[in-house]
């Protein structure tokens, strides 16, 4: 590395860590920043006595709203007072984490993939947030002595193929906390996926260095699993961030939250989805809101989302789509909704009637029984 480098790696650090350093974490900065409602301000003195914290860093701020409290950005990290609002269905932890924890920060709740959770800190805290319990709860990056039990019970499990390090945020753990944990995950034979699971390309973008970049790049194959919920987020700077991931040899791919009075229309969604192709982004899930306690404010009706899929069909193209997934209470899978485009079925003559994004009924047939293989699964 020359010294040029060097000079420029320490401005590059200097920049995000003072975004971190700067960040809106209390009350009284956060009335100063945007002019708030009641709603917000209770929100605010709630948020500060209990429950998820507030924090905000100034670039994500910078998107906000000063005046407009239904700003898409300023409704994901301003707290609100809604949130002391309990309903029926709501959970503490609604993916049943702690239900399927199979050592301390360790969450398998799939055959061949498991969750290790590096922190509890993010660059924002946002309101939706699943993980709500246990984020900005004061216990920072996990050190590697607290996560060998976990590192332990990967080893020795070698149908685990895919390991998801998430938090918190990892990206918001200094550089080389983070390549420790990463070194320790790639040591480990029969590992073969390695996904960062992170909001800060939205969130933190300046935190997305040549200087990381180079120091994940030696761990691949890492994907990076990122978090943009509305096109104000795809600044050129966040697309800029996205950009120096791929062209690190990361595939970069996106899950969205669907939220109410946020994104929760075709129009948005389009615009967000078009946007992170461009920016060479796989638009990849867009989750139904986990029914976390108090974010009842922000979720939505199951059929919402199946009828933004139903009328982006056809619309966007195929690697502009997202699959539209519900990660059902309790931590029992994901299942992917459809709208229903099968409008019969007369299965005992192979004819399947189909709708086209378009309103059109077109059959297809079947092949002729006696010309499928002899081991093909029966219909
Ligand atoms: S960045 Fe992720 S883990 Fe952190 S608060 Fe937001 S949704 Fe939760």
């Amino acid at each position: 590395m020359t010294l040029s480098e060097t000079a420029s790696g320490d401005g590059e650090r200097e920049r995000w860590q003072a975004q971190l350093r700067d960040s809106v974490r209390s009350v009284d900065q956060l009335a100063r920043a945007l002019d708030l409602t009641p709603a917000e301000l209770e929100g605010a003195r709630r948020a500060e006595r209990e429950g998820l914290p507030i924090a905000i860093t100034p670039y994500y701020l910078s998107l906000c709203d000063r005046r407009d409290e239904r700003c898409p950005i300023r409704l994901q990290c301003v707290p609100r007072i809604d949130e002391a609002r309990e309903v029926p269905g709501d959970l503490v932890d609604p993916l049943g984490e702690e239900a399927h924890e199979v050592a301390p920060h360790l969450v398998r709740r799939y055959p061949d993939r498991v969750l290790l959770l590096v922190t509890d800190r993010c660059a924002v805290y946002c309101r939706f947030c699943t993980r709500s319990r246990i984020v900005g709860d004061g216990g920072g990056p996990v050190s590697i002595d607290r996560l060998e039990p976990a590192l332990q019970w990967i080893a020795a499990h070698p149908e685990i193929r895919d390991v998801i390090v998430s938090g918190g945020d990892p990206l918001a753990m200094a550089t080389d906390r983070l390549e420790r944990v990463l070194a320790r995950v790639r040591a480990i034979p029969t590992v073969e996926t390695i996904r960062l699971a992170t909001r800060v390309p939205v969130t933190l973008p300046m935190r997305v260095t040549g200087e990381l970049v180079r120091a994940l790049r030696k761990y691949h194959p890492i994907w990076v699993m990122t978090h943009f919920n509305h096109p104000k987020e795809l600044t050129p700077e966040a697309i800029a961030a996205c950009e120096r991931l791929v062209d690190g040899g990361f595939p970069v791919m996106n899950q969205s939250v669907l939220l109410a009075g946020i994104n929760d229309d075709p129009t948005t969604l389009e615009t967000l989805f078009r946007g992170l192709v461009r920016a060479r982004v796989r638009p990849y899930y867009l989750l139904q809101a986990d029914p976390v306690r108090g974010t009842s404010h922000l979720r939505t009706p199951l059929s919402r989302g199946v009828a933004i899929m139903e009328r982006l069909q056809g619309r966007l193209t195929g690697i502009a789509l997202p699959k539209l997934i519900c990660d059902t209470p309790g931590g029992k899978g994901k299942v992917p909704l459809l709208p229903d485009w099968v409008v019969s079925r007369r299965s005992d003559e192979g004819l399947t009637v189909l709708r086209t994004f378009r309103g059109e009924e077109v059959t297809y047939v079947d092949p002729p029984r006696g010309a499928e293989r002899d081991d093909a699964p029966t219909r």
